[in-house]
């Protein structure tokens, strides 16, 4: 029985989303200097060489053959399970992203193993926190030690592993045995957002309220938060109203954010949309209603029509930026 624990990477095949290197702090939490983390990569691909150079990482596991298009829940738990088991590693940990929500309860059910969500704090070997009741209130969990857990990691509430000078090792994963179910197959893949900052990773990020008022109106959000260099996300009317899609949706039901700025436009502030960005830095809120629940939580609050104060903004941060580099 090893004293590891195993991380599932998640990554772009160009890169490890930031997200893992917080699952693996949050890992070293658990057991510190020994985390092993498995790469559906090849060996010398950077997911895997990025991953050997996290801090606290001793062992990458790398599966190369694993084809990234048809990447299932069922075909990453049909290589990971065969691992887990043959090393005996008592926690699995992946990040609460798509990937990690897709993957890691599928892992659970195979492994036969209870699966803690979202878990926020560790403290100690068994005894975690998470949120509950839209980030309202907090449940302290025990984990029984007997079958060990699977555990998706609030991103959001832990900060990226540094690197090392002393990368872990990198070796093959076992093969397993039982070829992958056939009964899943990926039909296709979109992404969207384009080129800008992934939402659930960004340092800034402006969000679109149902107070834009139609899809086409929506892309003054993407205009402004590309000439901020932020991500774009919605809250849940303004998804339902399709005037954004469904991954941008922030809050209790959506993506936890923790950017260290948060523009909200013609967002009313719900219960809901705020379960999501409860650890951002400086939250802004522009809203044409001073009754609005948002204004309760902004650290900067401005009462106005967005269509009046967003050209403004864009106009005032265009200027910041020129003037930025006529100094330097
Ligand atoms: C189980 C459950 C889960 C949910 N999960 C989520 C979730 O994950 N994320 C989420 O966001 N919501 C979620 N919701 C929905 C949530 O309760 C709210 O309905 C939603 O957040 C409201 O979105 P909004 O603020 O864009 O819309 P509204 O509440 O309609 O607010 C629009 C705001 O825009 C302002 N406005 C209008 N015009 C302008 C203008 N010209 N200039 C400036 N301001 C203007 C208005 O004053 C208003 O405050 C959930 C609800 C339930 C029941």
């Amino acid at each position: 029985m090893t004293q590891a624990s195993l991380v599932v990477a998640d990554h772009d095949h160009h890169h490890l989303n930031p997200a893992t290197a917080k699952t693996v702090a949050a890992a070293s939490h658990l057991t510190p200097n020994a985390v092993h983390i498995w790469v559906s990569a090849a060996p010398d691909a950077p997911p895997a060489t990025e991953a050997a150079q996290l801090a606290g990482v001793t062992q990458v596991w790398t599966t190369a053959d694993l084809d990234p298009e048809q990447a299932t829940a069922t075909s990453v738990a049909t290589h990971v399970t065969p691992l887990v088991n043959e090393h005996g590693y008592h926690h699995v940990l992946g990040p609460n992203t798509t990937f990690g929500k897709d993957v890691l309860p599928r892992l659970a059910a195979v492994l036969g193993r209870p699966m803690v969500t979202d878990l926020s704090e560790i403290f100690d070997t068994w005894r975690y926190s998470r949120p509950i009741y839209a980030g309202n209130a907090t449940a302290h969990i025990s984990a029984a030690s007997a079958s060990g857990i699977v555990a998706s990691i609030r991103t959001a509430s832990f900060t990226e592993a540094g690197t090392t000078e002393q990368p872990g090792c990198v070796s093959a994963a076992p093969e397993p045995t039982n070829a992958p179910p056939e009964h899943a197959r990926v039909v296709t893949r979109q992404s969207s957002g384009g080129n800008r900052p992934d939402l659930q990773n960004a340092d800034r990020v402006v969000v679109g309220g149902r107070g834009l008022g139609s899809a086409a109106n929506f892309e003054r959000v993407f205009e402004f938060a590309d000439a901020i260099g932020a991500a774009v996300g919605a809250s849940r009317a303004a998804v339902d109203a399709d005037y954004a899609p469904n991954e941008f949706q922030v809050g209790q039901t959506g993506r936890i954010i923790a950017p260290s700025l948060y523009i909200g436009l013609g967002v009313s502030g719900a219960i809901q949309h705020l379960a999501g960005i409860k650890d951002a830095g400086t939250i802004v809120a522009i809203n044409n209603d001073p009754d609005a629940p948002i204004f309760e939580i902004a650290d900067i609050g401005l009462v106005a029509d967005l269509f009046e104060v967003l050209p403004r903004l864009q106009t005032a941060f265009g200027a910041a930026t020129t003037a930025q580099c006529e100094v330097g």
